[in-house]
């Protein structure tokens, strides 16, 4: 984060500085949320510890499970002396300690956020959507870090305090901001868009996600519109032609410049491409990993991906869009995607000892999160390749009233694709078990249990009547069904 005095700190956060004059100018270059991270200053070096404490300073937050103001006492005992709250703090020396006042500490974060952003003023990018946020923002990264210095979002810091937090990191020396914007609610993306301002904004695609928040698919899609509406004087919007839904944003694009994009593997019929960069003639290696041509405004090129499943084709094509609005070249957008390293937790392929029975046992690790379009795309994946294919899926989170259906759906996709061993922990899969079993040789059984579900899935890799050559083996789920555990215990058994 950038110096900034308290004086400006608290007009920025339009709160009230109460502290001795002498303190005014005094500057914060950290802002934390979480009191522990101030706690961890102890095991810093005192001199560290001296230089830390006079420059970080504690917002108090409030969520519906914590509230940050039972923390100030103890910040300020272990050395803070900046404190952002909502009341007045009585027992707190003004001499020593800080207090900035403020009506809602999490809008504060966001004005704070906004002056920063506004102060190091990147070329920016938000990137919204719901799947392929992510990977989109890793590859944008690799792609414009060629170009200069990027911050990105780490993780999936996505949300209304992700994202400002996010925004605090940007330094000076940094010419980029590639920024994740997620949202659960009607609403979380238009205030983030505000304070991100993104010179480029994208809308990466709408599917069944979140729908407990958004209603249906065209409430999706209205949320996710609301990201145009925060897009910086010239800046550009850029979304996915082969989505449905996009009627739902157009009326915020009326004076803005619009770019598309499209991919070969999702457009929906097979006439002239109407789109501004799009990706055709799609071939995947054996670990699923693709080749494709690009057409762009900038002309046609070659791009090999490092990342598997022909929907990073449709990921890679929005990051080269965006990357030519940035100024990226042809070859900047090759090399950095030739570069890209893997995103934990999304398809992540580890090769397994053999056993007695399978020669080859690839274990693809999709855990880190689920939706019906992502656990489809990675049935393909799964699909494609040679051998016995075993998918092993935990449940869905926040798919509202028609959840069951949504579980269904995956199930009989699953079948339709030819996956041979369908094995389901939790409560709704059971949904996506019985679709799959019905009518069907294939094997497919549910587990509300994680102990029974591994010890079917070991039985598989050694028992001796399922020889095989190859065994592929795929595991997903919300980030709630904690699928990685299950990924964790099998790479451990061998
Ligand atoms: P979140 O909303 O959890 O932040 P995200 O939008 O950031 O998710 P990623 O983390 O990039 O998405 O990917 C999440 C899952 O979606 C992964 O399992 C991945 O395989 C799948 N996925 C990624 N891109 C796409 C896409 N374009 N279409 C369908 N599925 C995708
Ligand atoms: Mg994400």
């Amino acid at each position: 984060m950038i110096n900034i005095s308290l004086s400006i700190l608290a007009s920025a956060m339009e709160g009230k500085l109460i502290c001795h004059e002498s303190l005014h100018t005094c500057e914060v270059n950290n802002l934390v949320t979480d009191s522990r991270a101030l706690m961890q200053e102890k095991e810093l070096q005192e001199k560290e510890l001296q230089q830390e404490r006079s420059k970080g300073a504690f917002i108090a937050l409030k969520g519906p499970n914590f509230d940050g103001h039972r923390f100030v006492k103890q910040v300020v005992e272990k050395g803070c002396q900046v404190v952002i709250v909502e009341q007045k703090i009585a027992e707190i020396d003004s001499q020593k300690v800080a207090q900035i006042i403020v009506d809602d500490t999490r809008i504060a974060l966001g004005k704070i956020a906004h002056y920063v952003k506004q102060q190091v003023a990147p070329k920016t990018v938000g990137i919204t959507g719901s799947s392929g946020k992510t990977t989109v923002k890793e590859m944008l990264a690799a792609i414009l870090s060629r170009l200069g210095n990027v911050l990105a979002t780490e993780g999936n810091f996505n949300n209304d305090i992700g994202v400002p937090l996010t925004l605090l990191r940007l330094e000076p020396h940094h010419d980029f901001a590639v920024i994740e914007m997620g949202a659960n609610h009607i609403g979380e993306i238009a205030y983030t868009a505000e304070l991100v301002r993104p010179d480029v904004a994208i809308i990466n695609n709408i599917a069944a996600a979140h729908l407990e928040g958004f209603g249906d698919l065209c409430g999706v899609a209205r949320a996710k519109g609301e990201i145009f509406s925060g897009l910086s004087k010239d800046g550009v919007a850029l979304y996915n032609k082969d989505t449905k839904y996009t009627n739902k944003w157009q009326w915020r694009l009326i004076d803005k410049q619009v770019r598309t994009f499209s991919c070969a593997n999702a457009r929906f019929t097979d006439g002239p491409i109407d789109a501004d960069c799009y990706s055709e003639n799609i071939v995947l290696d054996k670990n699923g990993c693709a080749q494709f041509d690009m057409q762009s405004s900038l002309g046609r090129c070659v791009v090999t991906l490092t990342v598997p499943g022909s929907h990073n084709v449709c990921n890679a094509v929005a990051a080269a869009a965006a990357a030519i609005e940035c100024g990226a070249t042809l070859n900047d957008i090759q090399l950095g995607l030739a570069q890209m390293s893997p995103v934990k937790g999304r398809l992540n392929i580890h090769h397994l000892k053999a056993t007695t029975v399978s020669t080859e046992i690839k274990l693809i690790d999709d855990t880190y999160n689920a939706n019906v379009e992502s656990i489809k795309a990675a049935i393909v994946l799964l699909a494609g390749y040679s051998g016995r294919r075993i998918l092993v899926l935990g449940d869905m989170a926040e798919l509202g009233s028609d959840a069951r259906s949504y579980h269904q759906e995956v199930g009989e996709y699953a079948k339709e694709q030819g996956i041979n061993v369908l094995l389901t922990l939790g409560v709704l899969s059971q949904n996506t078990s019985d679709a799959f079993a019905l009518k069907n040789e294939a094997i497919s059984e549910h587990f509300n249990n994680k102990n029974m579900l591994e010890k079917c899935l070991f039985s598989l890799l050694t028992n001796e009547s399922n020889q095989e050559q190859s065994t592929q083996i795929l595991i997903k789920g919300s980030r709630s069904a904690h699928m990685e555990y299950v990924v964790e215990d099998i790479i451990n058994w061998h």
